[in-house]
């Protein structure tokens, strides 16, 4: 690595411990009788969240397709401590589900305090095949769903000087190979939650907007994808979700977890032809 390249890394750690120092603490009470919805809650990440807001005794709305594993989910986070939990099954790629979803938790915990956007529709591992009409379904589980559960929900959030967390990643900001129509709802998520940050700070919105970067996660339908083709480490779902959980609370803008998925972003803006090396040395082809 050029003297340049490892003067570059050095700042960049050093800029994001500093902002690390800075912000705020997170105090797990303020979540004690929150009203909660996650999306995308009956395995993986998503589900772990629904175990720590569980833990921190939030009310609690989980979503997802499979009823069977979302009953389990809910009844694991009664045991842990939520003051309440109940569970809606839907299909995002349905138009009508994300407002029935969002309608549900509103009538059932009397409003939100946080809405979780987290789901994501099956997407494979492999070369971009020409199948535009997956990218098309993909896009509406992946993106408008998004935007049409945060729609519904902005009004109660106002009210309850609430926040919108989006679980993003860092191929929506690093575009990574083999996962083209993933990589691509990703950054339009970035995009239009990106926008509407502007747009509620201007007006002075109680709603705050925090877009989570993820780095490899090891969840199950992850790990089985990438398998003996990624050479970086996977982090820990439960961190994850902690992390995601923690960042909506304190109302911060962004994460990145994990850290290093930062120094990636901010490289690729800086000196593309690292990020080009390490993307196209770090993964083989499938
Ligand atoms: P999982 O695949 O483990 O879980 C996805 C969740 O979405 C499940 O609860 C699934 O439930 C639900 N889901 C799938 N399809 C639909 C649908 N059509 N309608 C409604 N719900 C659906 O994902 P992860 O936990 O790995 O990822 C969670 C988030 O983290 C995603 O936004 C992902 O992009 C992000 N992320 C993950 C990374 C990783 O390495 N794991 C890396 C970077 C970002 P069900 O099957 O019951 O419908």
């Amino acid at each position: 690595m050029g003297q340049l390249a490892k003067f570059l890394l050095v700042s960049i750690c050093v800029a994001y411990m500093a902002v690390k120092w800075t912000a705020p603490s997170f105090d797990q009470e303020s979540l004690r009788g929150a009203r909660v919805l996650v999306t995308g809650a009956s395995k993986g990440i998503g589900e772990q969240m629904a175990y720590h807001y569980g833990r921190f005794g939030a009310k609690i709305v989980i979503t997802g397709r499979r009823e069977k594993a979302l009953q389990q989910v809910v009844e694991k986070c009664l045991s842990l401590g939520a003051q309440k939990a109940l569970y809606i099954a839907a299909d995002m790629g349905n138009e009508s589900d994300p407002d029935k979803v969002v309608d549900f938790a509103l009538e059932k915990l009397g409003g939100l305090d946080y809405l979780v956007l987290n789901h994501i529709g099956s997407s494979s591992f492999s070369m971009w095949d020409g199948d535009v009409e997956h990218a098309r379904w993909l896009m509406k589980v992946n993106f408008f769903s998004y935007i049409q559960m945060a729609w519904k929900a902005l009004p109660s959030l106002e009210q309850s000087k609430g926040s919108l967390v989006i679980v993003s990643s860092a191929a929506g900001k690093v575009p990574s190979p083999f996962v083209a129509t993933y990589t691509s709802t990703k950054s339009a998520l970035n995009g239009f939650f990106g926008s509407l940050y502007h747009e509620l700070a201007m007006r002075k919105s109680n709603v705050s907007i925090s877009i989570c970067t993820l780095g490899l996660i090891d969840t199950e339908s992850a790990m089985e994808k990438v398998r003996g083709l990624i050479n970086v480490p996977a982090y820990p779902a439960t961190e994850a979700a902690l992390n995601i959980i923690k960042t909506g609370a304190t109302r911060q803008q962004e994460l990145y977890y994990p850290w290093f998925t930062y120094v990636m972003c901010v490289i690729r803006d800086w000196y593309p032809p690292l990020t080009n090396y390490i993307m196209q040395n770090s993964i083989n082809s499938p």
